[in-house]
């Protein structure tokens, strides 16, 4: 049976007192419902936290981009903060699945699931992010662990996550044409001290490619993937693509990125 009490949390402190280990936060609902529906996961509550004050919204200060859990993929995409520090985020957002998705979805939610083929998770690689909880803060390059596996602990709750306002940065994406996931994804931004390249949609998740970093780093142009070799081993292969064509599909991702950084 598809059955669970349905709790609203109105503060930080009441949604974690509320999580045990058969409950779960809800936000956007995108993923979650549907995993509900399909019968793909089950729970005794579900923690609508989307009326809690403070867990959206958008602060930026000169060196970061701090955006609240529960914000929407639609008022990222539509926020002039965002327009202003990292564009790339905001063209990131404006990506994402249909105006439904976009309006109902959100970045924690999306980060908190970590699918493959999600396109968030490459900008907080990318642009070195740092998840606040209620727990503590962890760094991007800590946080994807696996497939749909993150370091949150049960009943740990992202409040927000901050972004390093880049030099320049871009977001280019071969999607699905049916759901707009990525197929392959790729972030770059030239950050103060470093280089990142963070890639989505090719492995079980997100990961920086070390050898496009090298390439930037020494000639931050197109040009400078041209000689790179991306090995497709352990590369996702499926009916969209296999894992050759993933790897092609990187470097005429990377080139698009930086072109239009
Ligand atoms: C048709 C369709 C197309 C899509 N296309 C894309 C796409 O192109 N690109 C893309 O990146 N995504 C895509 N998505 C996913 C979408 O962007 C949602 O962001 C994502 O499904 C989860 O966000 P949500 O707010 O709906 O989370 P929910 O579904 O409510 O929750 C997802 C999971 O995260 C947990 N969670 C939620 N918020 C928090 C929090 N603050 N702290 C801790 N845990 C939390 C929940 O407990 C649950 O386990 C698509 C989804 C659909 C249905």
């Amino acid at each position: 049976m598809k059955s669970f009490n349905f709790k609203s949390a109105t503060n930080i402190k009441e949604a974690t007192k509320m999580a045990s280990r058969r409950a779960t936060f809800l936000a956007g609902g995108m993923t979650l419902l549907p995993a509900i529906k399909l019968r793909l996961a089950a729970y005794s509550d579900l923690i609508n936290i989307k009326k809690i004050k403070g867990l959206s919204g958008i602060k930026v200060s000169s060196k970061s981009l701090r955006i609240g859990a529960t914000t929407t993929h639609a008022e990222v995409a539509a926020s002039k903060e965002v327009g202003k520090s990292i564009p790339s985020l905001a063209v990131l957002a404006e990506g994402i699945g249909d105006p439904q998705v976009r309006n109902r979805g959100t970045i924690g939610g999306s980060i908190a699931n970590n699918d493959p083929a999600a396109d968030y998770p490459s900008a907080c690689l990318a642009l070195n992010a740092t998840i606040h909880t209620s727990k503590r803060k962890i760094p991007a390059n800590k946080f994807f662990k696996g497939m749909f596996e993150t370091d949150l602990k049960k009943g740990e709750l992202i409040e927000a996550i901050e972004f390093e306002v880049p030099e320049k940065s871009s977001y280019a994406k071969f999607p699905n044409p049916a759901s707009r996931y990525a197929i392959v994804g790729v972030y770059v931004a030239k950050l103060k001290k470093e280089i990142r390249v963070a890639v989505t949609g090719v492995e079980s998740h997100v990961f920086r490619c070390k050898k496009l970093e090298d390439a930037l780093s020494s000639n931050f142009a197109p040009s400078a993937i041209d000689n790179v070799n991306i090995s497709s081993k352990g590369f996702n292969a499926d009916i969209h693509a296999s894992a050759d064509y993933r790897a092609h599909i990187i470097k005429v991702m990377a080139k698009q990125a930086v072109s239009s950084c």
